[in-house]
């Protein structure tokens, strides 16, 4: 059987959809039949050559690292336990441990040395079909209403916020009275600013983007306030927090852009103690002042995607109805348009490939 697929062949070059043969289901794997998958910047970046060194893969490729479909085909030794059948609504844990390290045993397959990247590595979902290994498939059997566009995008933009949100809320940095910013609005940043209202404990979240587009967003996923951060000075945006909040500092930064710019703002902004949470991968560096980070004992946390129980949570909450999307539905011919308009910062919420 043949499937369409949008494959990279070289860096720096367009995807090519082509006709190539459905993947054949290993035993202890799941051919899922791919119902939308979601468009990240990161893929963007893959095919721009970003992750060459750390995450090199070989051509052809499929990338596409956010799933969600139906089983099409169980391997023959998948257990019965792991409650899959076919035609079940399915979602992809995208991180792939090698199950014996520590971070994997800690249940943190993300953070797996020997772990593979679903899209980065392993053929991703920008397919109309593609493998998994059966205990990173997770049944939503008993919610076939959910619509696979809204889950898909739930499996990295939805759950790398929310561990880098509860990295801020463990660490004590949240609660009432205490101010956290969301730093750009993109896939990442409308779930963001949604788990600051509830994970934060009453703290006033704050959106920070350079487009009024997107932080029209922010508020409408609860943002107390919201400032456009575009050609302004620090001293301008803490001139601005000031008649918003009271104060020119804030406790809590969780930086969805990665750039320069963002960190540059949020190292200036961040109150004594305060923590800068960093989900965002736009630029290569970061640079932070010394001496105020050291006097005012504030804290940098890098927050990589999410486990699998991370992935567990966000479902429960989109069960429960407490998670808003904001999807623009994407046919696999207009791939390389949106990729494009990706790398511009000109998608408003989350692009998703949808298959019929
Ligand atoms: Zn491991």
């Amino acid at each position: 059987m043949q499937m369409r697929a949008a494959r990279m062949h070289d860096y720096h070059r367009p995807l090519e959809i082509d006709e190539v043969p459905v993947p054949e289901v290993g035993r202890n794997h799941v051919l899922v039949k791919v119902a939308a998958t979601g468009m990240c910047r990161s893929d963007y970046q893959l095919l721009d050559g970003y992750f060459r060194d750390g995450l090199p893969v070989d051509f052809p490729f499929i990338p596409g690292h956010e799933v969600a479909g139906t089983v099409a085909e169980l391997g023959a030794d998948v257990p019965k336990s792991a409650g899959l059948s076919e035609g079940d609504l399915v979602v992809v844990d995208p991180n792939w441990g090698d199950g014996t390290c520590r971070q994997c045993h800690e249940g943190n397959q993300q953070l797996c040395g020997n772990g593979q990247l679903v899209g980065f590595g392993p053929n991703g979902g920008f397919a109309e079909y593609m493998v998994a290994p059966f205990d990173h498939v997770i049944s939503m059997a008993d919610q076939p209403d959910h619509d696979p566009q809204y889950l898909a995008p739930l499996t990295d933009a939805g759950i790398t916020p929310y561990r880098g949100m509860k990295k801020l809320r463990d660490a004590g940095k949240l609660g009432a009275g205490r101010t956290v910013v969301v730093n750009g609005i993109g896939g990442l940043g409308g779930y963001a600013v949604q788990y600051a209202r509830l994970l934060g404990g009453g703290a006033t979240v704050l959106g920070f983007a350079r487009s009024d587009e997107k932080l029209e967003v922010a508020t409408e996923y609860g943002a107390h306030h919201t400032v456009n951060v575009r050609d302004k000075t620090s001293e301008d945006v803490q001139n601005e927090l000031e008649d918003l909040t009271g104060r020119r500092t804030v406790d809590a930064v969780l930086d969805c852009a990665g750039s320069v710019e963002s960190l540059g703002l949020a190292a200036t902004i961040l109150a004594t103690e305060g923590a800068l949470s960093q989900v965002g991968l736009m630029g290569d560096r970061v640079e932070l002042p010394i001496f105020p980070f050291v006097s005012g004992e504030k804290s940098y946390f890098g927050s990589f995607w999410g486990n699998h129980n991370d992935l567990q949570e966000v479902l429960a909450l989109a069960s429960q109805g407490l998670i808003k999307h904001h999807i623009v539905p994407v046919k696999l011919d207009d791939i390389n348009d949106n990729l494009e308009a990706l790398g511009r910062g000109d998608i408003v919420g989350r692009a998703v490939v949808v298959f019929d």
